[in-house]
């Protein structure tokens, strides 16, 4: 996968909220100032969540205790930290990344914020990695957050709702793709909008999309 290291994202005239939002509650610290400079300066493209959605999930981590934690999509590790940070000393997170290089920076990354201890990068295509975690072995499982390829966001879902505790949270990150889940436009598209029909059908789960920055859709699996 290439990614256009150009792309500047479109202003968005909700950004100002969000920031209200992020700044009234957290902070951008200096170690994560740090993680996104050092991304740059490794060609890392420039997708990450924001700070305040860094905030949002470790407060949904607080909601459910969570202790174990699976996240699909590393990148530079940006994420992983918001979460490993939330996390409780006998917490894991366990996070998946197809590119070598991505879970390289990442993992230099996790020992740089000191929190390597709690995380472990599985290298390799997610569904073949999650097909090798064992709910008995690894988890039981409190928390899946998605930010992966949105073409695969249905089978993220249907691994998650199978191995997830009941009480656990799924949480997928670009809930609108920007606007695009209203107007699809290409093959990503149309799966993000399968993959949040079929949280609405699914008996198992409560849905919700929290609408901050590019969106966060939340599940919470009930039976
Ligand atoms: N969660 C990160 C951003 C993830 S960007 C953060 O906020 O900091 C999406 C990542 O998913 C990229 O690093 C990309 O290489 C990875 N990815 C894409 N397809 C994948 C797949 N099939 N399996 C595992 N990782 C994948
Ligand atoms: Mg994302």
């Amino acid at each position: 996968m290439t990614y256009d290291m150009n792309y500047t994202e479109p202003a968005n005239p909700l950004e100002r909220f969000y920031e209200y939002i992020g700044q009234l509650f957290t902070e951008e610290d200096a170690v994560m100032q740090h993680i996104q400079a050092e991304n740059i300066r490794q060609d890392i493209p420039p997708i990450s969540i924001k700070y305040y959605d860094g905030y949002l999930l470790q407060w949904l981590m607080r909601m459910i205790n969570a202790r174990t934690v699976i996240e699909i999509g590393t990148l530079g590790g940006y994420s992983g930290i918001w979460m490993a940070r939330a996390l409780p000393e006998d917490g894991k997170l366990i996070t998946l990344e197809l590119q070598p290089r991505h879970a390289e920076v990442a993992q230099a990354n996790f020992e740089y914020a000191d929190v390597a201890d709690k995380v472990e990068i599985k290298t390799g295509m997610a569904i073949k990695t999650l097909q090798t975690l064992n709910a008995e072995a690894d988890g039981p499982f409190d928390m899946v957050f998605i930010d992966a390829d949105k073409i695969s966001y249905p089978q993220y879902l249907e691994w998650a709702a199978e191995h997830l505790r009941v009480g656990g949270m799924i949480a997928a990150h670009n809930s609108y793709r920007r606007g695009r889940v209203l107007e699809p436009e290409e093959a990503d598209d149309h799966e993000l909008i399968k993959f949040h029909q079929m949280i609405a059908d699914d008996p198992r789960l409560d849905g919700i999309i929290i609408p901050l920055g590019d969106g966060m859709t939340v599940a919470i699996k009930r039976s």
